[in-house]
């Protein structure tokens, strides 16, 4: 049986990356992103572009999200020349970004009106997790889409999870966003913690990074924090929302987040600094501690 055709609509940090890893997976993909450099890196690729995500729709049979907030998946499924005008009838449309997991059901219903099916398969793992193929993806959704959809799923990722009914992969990304960002926090506070009390730097790193605080944050962003680089991978904006969305989810059941509500507070005040920087990476959080405490935890 031929592969299925992809369309890709997002081709930021992540979905650029996961684009080409389709394509090297001997996929068709055609492309579309309102950024026109985007669009010619993935060109260059060997992916089709497109002037629409409706043309996008039109010429695939499984159409790929990768757009930063619920307002861009509206958007690319059902603004003007969005995929809903040009998707045909038993296609689906897997959203693979992080949004309100509320968007994703009105999405997958509308859609459905189509003759279109719709699945929520968020990820985690980082650019570093696109770029390998690597990912962790979180799928909602019917489970017999999920296995129609898996070839394509295990190109773009390690562990493919399919979490329950459309919205509960979104669901649980949100809730992975609060171990992760945790974690980054509390290593940021050692981090400080420790410059401040006279160690040296790279032998605390060494010293503590295989033991019981191991962790991605600080296999990953340690590294970063110490060498002062807050390029992004992650953007502190794309932070911010996610705890934006875990705030939510937790006012309508009626959960108390008070570490995440505090982190909130702490990127609040990065963004206090400049408009700039929320583009920083979300290793950025650790210049609000360094702030608090009047010193940097650079080597
Ligand atoms: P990004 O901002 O780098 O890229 C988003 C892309 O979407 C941009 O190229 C933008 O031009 C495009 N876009 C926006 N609206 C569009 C529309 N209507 N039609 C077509 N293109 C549109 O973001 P990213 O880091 O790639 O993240 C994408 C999603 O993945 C976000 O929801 C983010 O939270 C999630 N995510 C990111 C990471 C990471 O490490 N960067 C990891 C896991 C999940």
């Amino acid at each position: 049986m031929s592969k299925e055709r992809i369309g890709f609509i997002g081709l930021g940090m992540m979905g650029l990356p996961m684009a080409r890893n389709l394509i090297e997976g001997g996929y068709q993909v055609t492309v579309f992103d309102l950024d026109e450099e985007s669009m010619g890196k993935a060109h260059e690729s060997g992916a089709s572009t497109s002037v629409s995500a409706s043309e996008t729709a039109s010429k695939s049979d499984i159409v790929i999200t990768m757009v930063p907030d619920s307002q861009h998946v509206e958007a690319a499924i059902t603004g003007p020349a969005g995929i809903i005008e040009g998707v045909k009838k038993g296609s689906v449309v897997i959203d693979m970004s992080t949004i309100d997991p509320e968007i994703g059901k009105k999405m997958a219903g509308l859609l459905e009106g189509k003759g279109v099916n719709f699945i929520d398969a968020p990820v985690t793992g980082g650019v570093g997790g696109a770029e390998a193929g690597t990912l962790s993806i979180l799928v909602g959704g019917n489970a017999e889409i999920f296995e129609r959809t898996l070839p394509v799923l295990n190109v773009l990722g390690g562990d493919v999870s399919h979490m329950g009914p459309v919205g509960s992969g979104h669901t649980t990304k949100i809730a992975n966003q609060l171990i992760g960002v945790a974690t980054l926090a509390g290593m940021a506070e050692a981090f400080v913690l420790a410059k401040k009390s006279g160690l040296d730097m790279q032998t605390f790193f060494d010293a503590v990074k295989n033991g019981a605080g191991r962790s991605w944050a600080l296999e990953t962003l340690g590294p970063k924090i110490l060498a002062g680089d807050f390029e992004p991978g992650f953007m502190v904006k794309h932070m911010q929302k996610d705890l934006r969305l875990a705030n939510q989810l937790a006012d309508d059941t009626g959960t108390s987040l008070p570490t995440s509500t505090l982190i909130a507070q702490l990127y609040r005040s990065i963004q206090a600094e400049s408009p700039e920087s929320t583009s920083q990476g979300h290793q950025a959080l650790v210049q609000a501690i360094e702030k608090l405490s009047n010193d940097q935890a650079r080597l």
